[in-house]
């Protein structure tokens, strides 16, 4: 499994788990379980979730799947942006730490840019993570400006990682915030890059066919393509999160990332950041 590190030294592997609409009925609560718990078992070990998610039910979903294996797990978690004043991501942390029956989160993100001043959304997470409640703090749904504001907010430079949407469909992030994190050293979490199970394009078919494999392995071996980059795709079955972890060994050939390109054109200018 490709591994990514992180500016303090700590490396995850590229390919993680999501977990948003999860515990919220869509699938039964134990395939869920056991879809993270073998997840686990194949290596994508890095676990991405949120108080927002299920409010809070994704959280205690993920409790469940770790408890006697927090050891092996990279737990990220995010504070809403509405909870980020300095007082406020310590009382979010305390509580998401409760509802994941652990002590630690080992990333802990700003969900997306608020109104709180950052530089007391980062003085709380300094206060966190002198506790030892939480390993290192990031962000998430930053563009280029943002995350340049953040660097000149107090403490700011200490952030891990931006999670950000990224997938075949939704490349703009490589025209300016890709490159300029990679000049920072700062690894990019790539969230929905199965663009949401959406993954019916005849380019990616045929690629897929060429590799014996599904479209959303193509898929997430697009994402997993770029260095620096972190993948956490949700599945709620064990076939689908099997099919994930698959796709860590596959390498796309130059032929097919130009078939990809010409289906899915990188951006030729600034694009907003898209958001989910
Ligand atoms: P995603 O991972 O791109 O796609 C999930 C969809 O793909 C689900 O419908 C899932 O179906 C399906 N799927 C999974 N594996 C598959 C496979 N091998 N073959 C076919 N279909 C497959 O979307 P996402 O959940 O939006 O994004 C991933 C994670 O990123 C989230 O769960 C969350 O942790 C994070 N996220 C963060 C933000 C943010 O603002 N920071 C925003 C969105 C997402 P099943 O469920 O049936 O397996």
């Amino acid at each position: 499994m490709k591994t990514v590190r992180f500016a303090n030294g700590v490396s995850v592997p590229a390919l993680g788990q999501g977990t948003w609409e999860l515990a919220e009925g869509y699938s039964p609560r134990r395939q869920e379980i056991a879809a993270l718990q073998t997840g686990i078992d194949l290596g994508l070990t890095l676990i991405d979730t949120a108080e927002m998610y299920g409010d809070g039910a994704a959280e205690e979903l993920v409790g469940e799947a770790i408890a006697g294996r927090r050891e092996r797990v990279f737990l990220v978690s995010k504070v809403y942006p509405h909870n980020a004043s300095r007082a406020g991501v310590q009382a979010a942390c305390a509580r998401s730490l409760r509802r994941l029956g652990t002590d630690r989160i080992d990333l802990y993100l700003l969900h997306w840019p608020g109104s709180h001043p950052l530089a007391e959304t980062v003085a709380g997470f300094e206060a966190l993570r002198a506790a030892g409640h939480i390993g290192a703090w990031g962000v998430s749904n930053f563009d280029t400006a943002e995350m340049e504001r953040l660097m000149r907010a107090g403490g700011g430079a200490a952030c891990a990682s931006n999670q950000v949407l990224y997938n075949l469909a939704q490349r703009g992030v490589e025209f300016d915030l890709m490159p300029w994190m990679a000049r920072q050293g700062m690894p990019l979490m790539a969230y929905s890059p199965l663009d949401r199970g959406d993954l019916d394009h005849p380019a990616l078919e045929a690629v897929a066919r060429r590799h014996g494999a599904s479209p959303a392995e193509i898929a997430l071996a697009f994402v997993l393509a770029a260095p620096g980059v972190i993948a956490i795709p949700k599945a709620s079955s064990i076939a689908h999160v099997t099919a994930n972890a698959a796709a860590a060994g596959i390498v796309l050939t130059a032929d097919d990332l130009a078939a990809l390109d010409r289906a899915f054109p990188p951006p030729r200018r600034k694009v907003p950041l898209a958001v989910y």
